[in-house]
């Protein structure tokens, strides 16, 4: 736990930093929230069950749907763009694997009320910002546009409405599965054609036909998206265009990014995110929707696997120890002194001897040590230890805090 806190904790600074405000919402939901719109696929992941009247309710699986319902609901008036965060556990009956569990913390954002190509690269900057903050550099962030392999699809012969399957089998890299199933209806050198998309890492590489025009307008808003993004400093040798990102879920309109730590195998997705639409679900008018979600678990698997390990557990800032046959009551009093200063204490209440409490103290990793033993406490002072370099001196007892406080102060 003190290494899932101190990553909650970095991450959550950089959200501060960027003015996105958090939100909760329940754990359930009623089952229709998810299956309205998210295609087939959620059924099979969800913990769907009934509840004593009867109430069809789903473990929710992520939490886009639910802060959306909060937004439709509660939110609609705010001032755009709104920037919201979550972070809290999601459940999916999934087969679980290294880096797959049923129960699982997703931290996302949605971004709301704006899809210019600037939002959009802020948005991507905060992801590679949050991530940069876990300490996570050896990552590559893949962003494309469902307008550009729709519109192939298009072009191969299948309308919007038959796309589901087909997006389904190019989310899951299935390439012979998916060339099965164009074949049935496009001709051979068409779907070779198409699925030249898979080779394709730079906007430049994209063969647009004259007439594609939704899908030119994708890939000059993504070639925007990237300018920007390098104007806020990233460095874009770790993005990468990629026109093959379906996402799972079906709401997703526009804008599309994934991003993997290789370093993974087959688990290696950190995050996924896009541009969505969920207005129908709540017979609202459409808003301009972006969001991410992060997984949390994975993104601690990534750290340790990558060498970058989190400290461990957080050190003692003090060990207090009476020594004493006096009592305890000065140690007492020191202790509550050096915890009103919200340093971190632990209190020896065993009265055992100076060289069991050192070890004692060396064990925990403690900062410095606090002794108030006989003689200290009839002179009205404390020996005072830096466990880090050695230093030890005395001081009056009410000013061991002032004096160790410094020490402390060192990284
Ligand atoms: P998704 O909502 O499927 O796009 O997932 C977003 C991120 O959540 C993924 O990139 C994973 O890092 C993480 N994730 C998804 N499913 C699981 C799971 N079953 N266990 C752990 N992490 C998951």
């Amino acid at each position: 736990m003190a290494k899932r806190r101190r990553l909650e904790d970095r991450m959550r600074r950089v959200l501060h930093a960027f003015n996105y405000r958090e939100v909760q919402t329940p754990t359930f939901e009623e089952l229709e929230l998810f299956t309205a719109k998210s295609g087939p696929g959620i059924r099979d992941e969800l913990y769907a069950f009934k509840d004593k009247s009867g109430r069809d309710l789903a473990l929710r699986p992520e939490l886009t749907a639910p802060v959306m319902r909060f937004y439709f609901h509660d939110l609609k008036t705010e001032a755009k763009p709104l920037r919201l965060f979550y972070f809290g556990p999601c459940f999916r009956y999934d087969r679980p694997q290294a880096g797959r569990y049923r129960e699982f913390w997703q931290l996302g954002v949605e971004l709301v009320g704006d899809a210019s190509a600037e939002a959009h690269a802020e948005l991507l900057w905060l992801v590679l910002r949050v991530f940069q903050a876990a300490g996570l550099n050896d990552l590559e962030l893949r962003v494309g546009h469902l307008a550009i392999l729709r519109n192939r699809l298009d072009r191969l012969g299948f309308p919007q409405p038959d796309q589901g399957p087909l997006m389904r089998l190019i989310d899951k890299k299935d390439l012979e599965g998916l060339r099965k199933a164009l074949e049935a209806k496009a001709p051979n050198a068409a779907v070779q054609e198409f699925l030249r998309l898979f080779e394709t890492s730079r906007v430049d590489q994209l063969r647009l036909e004259p007439d594609a025009g939704t899908a030119r307008r994708a890939r000059d808003h993504i070639e925007a998206v990237l300018n920007h993004l390098g104007a806020f400093g990233a460095d874009l040798a770790r993005v990468r265009f990629d026109p093959t990102i379906a996402r799972g879920l079906d709401y997703y309109t526009g804008l599309v990014f994934e991003l993997d730590c290789p370093a993974l195998g087959a688990q290696k997705q950190l995050l996924g995110g896009g541009e969505y639409d969920l207005s129908s679900v709540f017979e609202a008018p459409p808003v301009a929707c972006t969001g991410f979600a992060l997984g949390f678990d994975r993104t601690l698997v990534a750290l340790e696997e990558t060498a970058h390990a989190l400290p461990a557990g957080e050190r003692v800032d003090a060990y207090v120890a009476s020594l004493a046959v006096t009592g305890t009551a000065p140690a007492q009093r020191v202790a509550n002194a050096l915890r009103d200063l919200d340093l971190r204490v632990e209190l020896d209440l065993s009265a055992r001897g100076a060289k069991k409490v050192l070890q004692r103290a060396a064990q925990l990793r403690a900062r410095t040590a606090v002794l108030v033993g006989e003689r200290e406490v009839e002179r009205g002072v404390a020996a005072i230890k830096n466990l880090d370099t050695g230093e030890q001196l005395e001081a009056p007892l009410a000013e061991v805090g002032q004096r160790i406080t410094p020490w402390l102060a060192a990284p």
